[in-house]
């Protein structure tokens, strides 16, 4: 395998929010006599002024970029992709899985609606989700302007790209890739690792139809990155991480302590729903989605671990501990 020796110049261009992600984070990087953008910030003006600002600082211009990679589809990241381009005809990369989901295919989100549906029905929480589900339904039509438009290049596990290895971490979406430089150990992690918060590995659809196990996945993904050399994370949000090692490992012991909490809770039958209650009290409707996600994703992880039995009841799952 090629071993780049140079060391990858990377440009944080920073954006602060008022939201607790603090921080949307995209990277101007230049390695191997390329240029390129990893992630697009939201479409904002102080997006765009801060990038343009960042690629004067550089001393390049927009014609000079080879290239803009996105870690994964959400709208936080891809926001600048169609300004840019609409500006340069720069290649756009992302990982296969993202396709559907940064084209909005209506087919697509129209089963995504349904499978949401199905899930908060079994989950036993149909009418506290009866607002979010409308907002979702809404979102086909109102979001249609976030569409990225023109060709958009695939990336698979292991595959190179201007001196970086592309690697799959599935788990706050299923698209998700990190970029790793193995001679310097500098890694480009998007939302997969944020120091200051939780990166909520939240349920998805799977191509298949199935409901992707996204806190399993996101825990493989975690231990995937113990394995390689990385000395620095450049994140989607919040600061740089200095010691990517301490911050996976806590991030896994996290969640050890969260589906023990949560099997103290299963003595005896309880919905999903029940337990996000139980967890989250006057936070849970509010943020349902994410707390779902969270208890979901436990219930599914502790499933695959053979730790828990499930009952049906009237098309409503109830989980116990075994
Ligand atoms: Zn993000």
């Amino acid at each position: 395998m090629k071993v780049s020796i140079k060391t990858p110049t990377i440009h944080p261009i920073i954006v602060p929010t008022t939201s607790s992600l603090k921080t949307f984070n995209f990277y101007l990087v230049e390695n191997e006599e390329k240029l390129f953008l990893v992630d697009a910030g939201v479409n904002t003006d102080e997006c765009w002024h801060a990038f343009i600002n960042t690629l004067k600082q550089t001393g390049r211009k927009m014609d000079e970029i080879d290239a803009i990679i996105i870690t994964h589809n959400h709208a936080d990241h891809i926001g600048l992709v169609n300004k840019i381009r609409s500006k340069m005809d720069i290649p756009l990369y992302a990982h296969q899985d993202a396709i559907t989901r940064l084209k909005r295919e209506t087919p697509f989100l129209q089963k995504r609606v349904h499978f949401f549906e199905n899930l908060y029905k079994e989950m036993g929480c149909k009418e506290e989700a009866s607002d979010q589900l409308e907002r979702l339904k809404r979102s086909i039509e109102k979001n249609k302007h976030q569409i990225i438009t023109g060709e958009i290049n695939t990336l698979l596990d292991g595959d190179e790209i201007f001196g970086f290895r592309i690697i799959e971490v599935p788990g706050h979406a299923p698209d998700h890739i990190v970029l790793y430089h193995e001679g310097s150990g500098i890694m480009l992690v998007g939302d997969h690792i944020i120091e200051h918060s939780p990166s909520n590995a939240l349920v998805e659809l799977g191509k298949n139809g199935d409901r992707i196990r996204s806190l399993y996945l996101y825990e493989q993904s975690l231990q995937k990155l113990l394995q390689l050399r990385g000395t620095i994370a450049y994140s989607g949000h919040g600061a740089v991480i200095h010691n990517p090692h301490q911050v996976i490992e806590n991030k896994l012991r996290r969640i050890e302590r969260k589906a023990e909490r949560i099997k103290r809770l299963l003595s005896y039958p309880k919905t999903a729903a029940a337990i996000a209650k139980r967890l989250y009290k006057e936070r849970y409707i509010p943020l349902l989605p994410l707390v779902m996600s969270e208890v979901i994703g436990h219930l599914d992880r502790l499933e695959l671990m053979g730790e828990v039995r499930i009952e049906q009841r009237d098309h409503v799952y109830y989980y116990k501990v075994d």
